[in-house]
């Protein structure tokens, strides 16, 4: 499974880190952030009760993911281009959560809570809200969330080069300068970026390499 693959760090080979004011990993700093919620009450058998109806999950970092997705499974995922989307479901309350996997910018879990019709429509007909639909619309997320996208000590990272083709596949007009706003870097790295992913640096053969650790 892909969540647990990350956190054994078996297929993210490349270094980066959140940079804090002091440029390190900084905990406290991620604690400090509104939107996480960070203890479980005892008495709850879940988080779900505690967490936003929009929300950031990191992965890794304090273990808040593990907290949450102790109940939390998938049970619906969408497949296709929007690999990153899933339905899942807690064990404990029965909670429906729409989720989307962001490790390439941000490495967070971004969670909107479903009501039980909004459950129904991707159950009975694949009706997705559209909030996570598009990889856009993913990373606008993680800004509207106030959430820092990881800096790269690769600056050529295949996460930066797969995310600059997969949104101009999306929006072929999209800009330099909105592609560099979403992925956090500067416009004339941006425009290395797409002449990388131009020139076949986000082939298939590197995408499988980066994802089995070679
Ligand atoms: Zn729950």
């Amino acid at each position: 499974m892909k969540r647990a693959m990350r956190l054994s760090g078996g297929n993210f080979p490349q270094l980066w880190h959140r940079t804090g004011p002091s440029g390190y990993d900084n905990i406290a700093d991620i604690r400090s952030r509104p939107h996480h919620v960070l203890m479980n009450d005892s008495s709850n058998p879940c988080c779900c009760p505690s967490l936003p109806d929009l929300t950031g999950v990191p992965m890794g970092g304090d273990g808040l993911d593990e907290r949450v997705f102790a109940t939390v499974e998938n049970v619906v995922d969408h497949g296709g281009d929007a690999w990153w989307l899933h339905l899942s479901q807690c064990r404990a309350c029965g909670q429906h959560w729409m989720i989307a996997q962001e490790e390439r910018i941000f490495d967070e879990h971004f969670l909107r809570r479903l009501t039980v019709d909004e459950a129904n429509r991707i159950f009975m007909s694949a009706e997705w809200p559209v909030e996570f639909l598009s990889y856009e619309r993913v990373l606008k997320t993680g800004h509207a969330l106030r959430i820092r996208p990881c800096v790269f000590l690769d600056r050529h990272s295949p996460s930066l080069v797969w995310t600059v083709e997969d949104l101009r596949k999306e929006r072929p007009d999209i800009s330099v300068d909105e592609i560099a706003l979403l992925l956090g870097v500067t416009a004339t790295q941006t425009k290395r970026l797409l002449a990388a992913a131009s020139s076949g640096k986000g082939s298939w053969w590197q995408r499988m390499r980066h994802r089995l650790g070679l």
